[in-house]
């Protein structure tokens, strides 16, 4: 036993300790898709399912009622109060570690103004239950902005499947507010978010598989997909909902 102890100190000495947690992490560390829609996903994956609204969680989750199904709300406040009780009595269950996705969208969904309360509701439960948040944004920016300088969340907003410029990604990070990428994005947008130690990846609902994801982006950033991944996953370990089943 001494003797691996000793192997281990003498590594650390040579190599710096970076090396030595890149090492780890190649034997060790998973790779995390932070959003998908995807049932399954490989052995060395660690995945967050958004889970459809008559699903229950199997692993991990996250769940609320998307843009698009706005559409199936009325105006009623007891007919929300009604649905979000659903929805948070799904979102406290220990599988389900991230509210969302919700959010906004202009082109699809409810009237922008009923979007908004669903949006607010979540943002309440998000901090309510110390879980964060996973955001549908179209051509909302601006709206989502505004709304996150008035609530101040203590809890970490992710913008899912972010693929417009660097402008609005500088305004969003400015903000506190991460970024993740899937499989269309912009390259300059994706190289700030991970400067600013805000990136994540995703599989959404695209044909591509996460590890794949990590080498395209691994090339964009030009570090090793191992550096990406020691990157994210200390970020994620971060997020206590996020591995509070371990
Ligand atoms: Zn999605």
């Amino acid at each position: 036993m001494a003797c691996i102890w000793l192997f281990v100190a003498s590594y650390v000495a040579i190599h710096g300790v970076a090396q030595v947690m890149i090492l780890f992490h190649k034997l060790m560390i998973p790779f995390i898709d932070i959003h998908t829609h995807h049932n399954q996903s490989p052995a060395n994956v660690i995945a967050v399912k958004n889970l459809d609204f008559e699903a229950s969680p199997i692993g991990l989750s996250s769940f609320g009622v998307h843009p698009w199904q706005s559409v199936m709300i009325n105006h009623d406040s007891n007919f929300i109060d009604n649905c979000m009780k659903e929805v948070e009595a799904k979102c406290m269950m220990p599988q389900v570690v991230m509210i969302g996705e919700t959010g906004l969208d202009a082109y699809r969904g409810a009237d922008i103004d009923l979007q908004k309360t669903l949006f607010l509701r979540h943002i309440t439960l998000s901090e309510q239950l110390g879980k964060p948040l996973v955001i549908h944004c179209v051509k909302t920016a601006e709206e989502v902005l505004t709304i996150h300088k008035q609530q101040r969340p203590t809890q970490l907003w992710i913008i899912h499947g972010y693929r417009k410029n660097a402008q609005m990604a500088r305004q969003f990070l400015r903000q506190g507010i991460a970024l993740s990428f899937g499989l269309h994005y912009n390259v300059e947008a994706m190289q700030i978010a991970y400067k600013e130690n805000a990136l994540w990846l995703e599989t959404d609902d695209e044909d591509v598989t996460i590890t794949d994801l990590y080498q395209e982006a691994a090339k964009v950033l030009a570090v090793s997909v191992e550096e990406l991944q020691l990157n994210i996953y200390q970020r994620a370990i971060q997020l206590s909902s996020l591995f509070r089943l371990e």
